[in-house]
């Protein structure tokens, strides 16, 4: 989970929050509850905020990647228009700019109407994660001494963090960035070996192209950067190719 920033309401939204909400809010009145709306009905009313330049705007502030767990649904896959706090709960938030946050359907479905109000979670659009939650192996956990453990770890039980689809991607990059940290390996010896300062410089750059391809796996636009950017740190390779190429 990483920070993102969001950008003002789409106009779409700004013109017509308070109509979509008050015909929402006068079903409510109407049927009795949020819950007794006909589900035709709720779907219709709801429809609003799945508008096109609602979505747009809301998928591109956090690069297409789901704010909870930052996985990249593709293009044919799915990710949603997620209410924050939830709108069966809170329907005079279902048209709220700011109670909306992109989020992939397994998250979305997880989260489903906890109430993060009584029960609060991290919200990336808000506060930084990165704060908050650390790694451990393939694990996501609450980061200790962040004074807020409880959020973090109500946050990875509500979000269902620790899952296999998870797990499964995690191990994935674990395998990729260890095997590039071998390859660094190979370059540290490489370059030990280069018997003229020539041969050194250009074998140096060698080492920068490959860290340079690590440190795009952590670029936040990336899947799952914030696992990435902790994944290195474990890797004394990783602070050692750093150094190197700054003594050139
Ligand atoms: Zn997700």
């Amino acid at each position: 989970m990483t920070k993102f920033e969001k950008p003002d309401a789409p106009q779409v939204l700004s013109d017509n929050q308070a109509i979509w909400t008050k015909a929402l809010l006068d079903a409510v009145a109407l049927y009795g509850s949020y819950k007794k709306i006909p589900e035709a009905e709720k779907k219709s009313l709801l429809s609003h905020y799945k508008h096109k330049d609602i979505q747009e705007l809301l998928f591109a502030c956090n690069h297409h990647k789901c704010a909870f767990c930052e996985c990249k649904p593709g293009e044919t896959s799915n990710i949603e228009v997620e209410h924050f706090e939830p709108k069966s709960i809170y329907p005079d938030l279902a048209f709220e700019w700011d109670n909306l946050l992109p989020s992939c359907r397994k998250c979305n479905e997880a989260k489903s109407d906890h109430d993060t109000r009584t029960s609060p979670i991290i919200n990336p659009a808000k506060e930084d994660p990165e704060m908050l939650l650390t790694y451990d192996s393939l694990r996501i956990v609450p980061l200790q001494g962040s004074g807020q453990e409880k959020k973090a770890d109500n946050t990875i039980t509500v979000c269902n963090l620790n899952c296999n689809r998870l797990y499964n991607a995690r191990a994935e990059l674990l395998i990729s960035v260890t095997e590039y940290m071998d390859e660094l390996k190979n370059k540290f010896e490489w370059i030990e070996e280069a018997d003229t300062q020539q041969k050194r410089r250009v074998r140096i750059t060698k080492l920068s192209n490959s860290i340079e391809i690590i440190d795009s796996m952590l670029r936040t636009d990336q899947p799952f950067s914030a696992y990435c950017k902790w994944l290195v740190t474990t890797f004394p390779e990783y602070q050692e190719a750093k150094k190197i190429i700054a003594s050139r």
